[in-house]
């Protein structure tokens, strides 16, 4: 019999109370790990009333202290890097130092939280009329909840989470219940570092705890990060609720390689970007888009690099490459690589049928390539989320910008190239949130905001930075005067004259 997860509610480790589970896995081995409880509405209720409670005292805390807390976890979480990362690499699957990569950039947004006193300072104006002043400060909103994806089970809550605690909110986080540890051992630390009861709530679950988090009227705000239908889902539900959301989705990145860029470093740049964490990044390069001539060389330099890819077990510090996160997972996307197959498209490595010796029950599959894929094509037109890069061959600049606009999603984009203005043209013209230029991953730092455009996107405000400070409070402004004698009636619109 295997352990089940607790949920953690006010700081403390408390039982699931719902027959409902789920299976966690160990993906290089295939075994099951552990189980985690499914919370039902009333868990969910639970936690909720638990954060409400908590809430007066955490709004009116001020600033300088809550920053403190953040102070204190930010130190706790460096020193708990390596546990934090071997817990996402046991239930992930990605290699450690990947793991470690990502705990460090949600790190990063902890350290931009570290200076709410100054992010949260409002403004003023002496005199906006004869005698009147007018002021402007950002307060909490109350009890936020986060949904996390599977593939950053740290970094993506740390996107929210750090944010909305500093601004004085509470939080209800609901993991992916394919990897929910990592955010039980935040919990623990956040308590650590002196966090009250009830300020950080960890419930596990699926749709079904999902869609009481959407619903409940103690719940102010839902911060999403997932698929796309699921992101649609939760930004109509929780908006049609009142609810303040922010919901990000998925995506198909495309890395343009220019013929004048060096075929060797877009290469490379490639391989990171598309086989790193097995493709199971939001910001993973699944298109590389050859421009002219660059084709023959792009496909000559990527074809040794995807069949010498170092596939292992994400403990082993020799893997480049992990398996995928469930069985599941692993075959929906080599059933992408037979319909890219049938569809038409070269595949030049083919990653169906890896087996690794000793670890005959993992989730692996070894990464495929594909040239000669056309947008008509499934495996241009939807995301696979797995360690398949395909290449599309154009024949200019004006070809590849097209392309990449015509695609439902816009998350990231990147050009390789030796033009700067081709760079500069395809940053202010590409339709995606993030780019890159030289930059195969262009994922905005910490104290700037993360977020795609179109269909990878629901709400209008985006993960960190400012972006994230005003989602997690609300703007008032006072006009203030201090007459002396009383003043008569005034019927009219007050204006400066
Ligand atoms: P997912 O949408 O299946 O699940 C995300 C969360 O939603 C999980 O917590 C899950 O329990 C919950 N959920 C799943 N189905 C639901 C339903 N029907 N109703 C309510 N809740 C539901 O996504 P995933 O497979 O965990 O993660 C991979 C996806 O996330 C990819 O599409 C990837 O592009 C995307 N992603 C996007 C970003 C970004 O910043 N845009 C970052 C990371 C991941």
């Amino acid at each position: 019999m295997t352990d089940i997860l607790p949920h953690m509610i006010a700081n403390e480790a408390v039982a699931g109370a719902s027959a409902r589970e789920g299976t966690v896995f160990d993906p290089a081995t295939g075994e099951v790990a552990r189980r985690v409880p499914f919370a039902n509405a009333a868990e969910v209720d639970k936690a909720v009333a638990a954060a409400r409670v908590a809430f007066p005292g955490w709004a009116a805390t001020p600033p300088v202290q809550r920053a403190r807390v953040m102070f204190r976890f930010r130190d706790l979480v460096e020193r708990h890097l390596d546990e934090l990362a071997a817990l996402i690499t046991a239930e992930h699957g990605k290699v450690l130092s990947d793991a470690k990569g990502s705990v460090q950039r949600g790190l990063e947004v902890v350290e931009f939280a570290c200076g709410i006193p100054h992010l949260l300072k409002g403004e003023y104006t002496e005199d906006v009329g004869r005698a009147i002043d007018s002021y402007s400060m950002r307060q909490p909103l109350g009890v936020s909840a986060g949904i996390g994806p599977f593939n950053f089970p740290a970094m993506v809550p740390m996107w929210m989470f750090p944010v909305s605690i500093a601004c004085g909110n509470c939080f209800i986080l609901k993991p992916s219940e394919k990897v929910p540890s990592t955010a039980n051992r935040l919990a623990g630390l956040l308590a650590e570092a002196g966090l009250p009861a009830g300020v950080f709530n960890v419930v596990h679950g699926n749709a079904e705890a999902v869609d009481a988090i959407l619903r409940h009227p103690g719940i102010d705000s839902v911060s999403f990060v997932g698929s796309t239908p699921v992101a649609e889902h939760i930004y109509a539900t929780a908006s049609a609720a009142g609810k303040r959301v922010q919901a990000l989705g998925g995506a198909k990145n495309h890395l343009v390689v220019m013929p004048d860029a060096p075929v060797e470093e877009a290469a490379n740049g490639l391989m990171g970007a598309a086989f790193g964490s097995a493709g199971e990044r939001c910001m993973a390069v699944s298109v590389a888009v050859a421009v002219g001539k660059a084709g023959d060389a792009l496909i000559g330099a990527l074809k040794p690099r995807v069949e010498a890819l170092k596939i292992g077990p994400g403990a082993d510090p020799e893997s480049e490459m992990g398996p995928l996160v469930t069985a599941a997972h692993r075959d929906r996307v080599a059933n992408y690589i037979d319909i890219g197959v049938r569809e038409g498209a070269e595949l030049v490595v083919d990653g169906r049928g890896f087996s690794l010796q000793g670890y005959e029950g993992g989730f692996f599959l070894g990464g495929s390539l594909f040239d000669r894929v056309t947008p008509e094509m499934r495996i241009w037109r939807e995301e696979i989320f797995g360690p398949v890069l395909s290449v599309v061959r154009v024949p200019d600049f004006e070809s590849a910008v097209k392309l990449v606009n015509a695609h439902e999603y816009g998350n990231g984009a990147a050009i390789f190239t030796r033009d700067g203005d081709a760079a500069r043209e395809f940053g202010a013209r590409i339709a995606a949130g993030m780019v890159g230029v030289n930059v195969p991953i262009p994922v905005p730092m910490a104290f700037h905001s993360f977020g795609g455009w179109k269909r990878s996107v629901f709400g209008a405000h985006y993960m960190h930075g400012m972006d994230g400070v005003r989602f997690f409070t609300r703007l008032k402004t006072v006009t203030a005067r201090w007459p002396e004698g009383v003043r008569s009636p005034d019927y009219v619109m007050p204006v400066m004259r």
